[in-house]
């Protein structure tokens, strides 16, 4: 795929609901789907992948790594009705870059603001673990959006969703820096080229339940990257 393939985010949201490209997450996302969890068990869930939620012409874009098998899997929606998008959810809006602080099910009247979040891979993988070859499968997707998209920054949410966008990006045309730029919490890399317009990229540990209950992320540390990236998208 490329990004000629499509000439709108849309066209390109909608091919992607239809991609059954990895047939070791086509079967888990639809397994899961069918068998449930017991809380959801009166739930249709979506069971495909998963398109990137936010306007269509976002400057800012928030990469994670795949979506949930019983969060996103089960909406449709990117980050809605896990725990983690509670958190996620909750700094976007105190940042001002989401209309509430909570996301729960598709047409619940969440909108972000010049904001898209995203991710390399499209479809729950188990265990959260997509295999190397599906990170490159899906990363023709992700290359294509960030093509058309041409965002200002991108806050990257993880170790493994910032080693999976990296290709991504050399391959839409960014430059990036040897040795790689290093994963961090608040770490910042300004990268050129692309679509002629410097990128700004972020980093910042992940909202699983491993990291906030910890306290390893809390929401004031998240909400800091987040501005960071607003302003250097020229949002704030
Ligand atoms: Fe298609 Fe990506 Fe899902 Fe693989 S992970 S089936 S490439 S949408």
């Amino acid at each position: 795929m490329s990004s000629a393939t499509f000439t709108t985010v849309g066209e390109l949201d909608a091919a992607l609901i239809d991609c059954r490209a990895c047939p070791r997450l086509v079967e888990w996302r639809e397994q899961v789907a069918r068998e449930k969890r017991a809380a959801f068990r009166d739930e249709t869930y979506w069971g495909r992948p998963v398109p990137g939620l936010g306007p269509v012409d976002a400057r800012l874009l928030i990469v994670g790594l795949a979506p949930a098998a019983h969060g996103a899997n089960r909406t449709g929606r990117m980050f809605t009705g896990d725990r983690s998008g509670d958190v996620l959810f909750a700094a976007l809006h105190a940042v001002g870059l989401a209309n509430q602080p909570t996301a729960t099910h598709a047409g619940d009247g969440l909108t972000l603001r010049g904001t898209r979040i995203t991710s390399p891979v499209h479809c729950a993988p188990p265990a959260n673990k997509p295999t190397p070859a599906e990170r490159a499968t899906c990363g023709g997707w992700l290359r294509a959006e960030l093509m058309l998209l041409a965002p200002r920054a991108v806050v990257v949410l993880g170790a493994f969703g910032w080693q999976a966008l990296l290709p991504v990006l050399a391959d839409a045309g960014w430059v990036i820096p040897r040795p790689r730029p290093r994963f961090g919490h608040g770490a910042h890399v300004e990268l050129a080229g692309g679509t002629g317009k410097t990128l700004h990229l972020f980093g910042s540990y992940h909202v699983s339940q491993q990291n906030t209950f910890t306290g390893r992320l809390t929401p004031a540390m998240l909400e800091i990257v987040l501005r960071a990236a607003s302003d250097a998208a020229g949002l704030s």
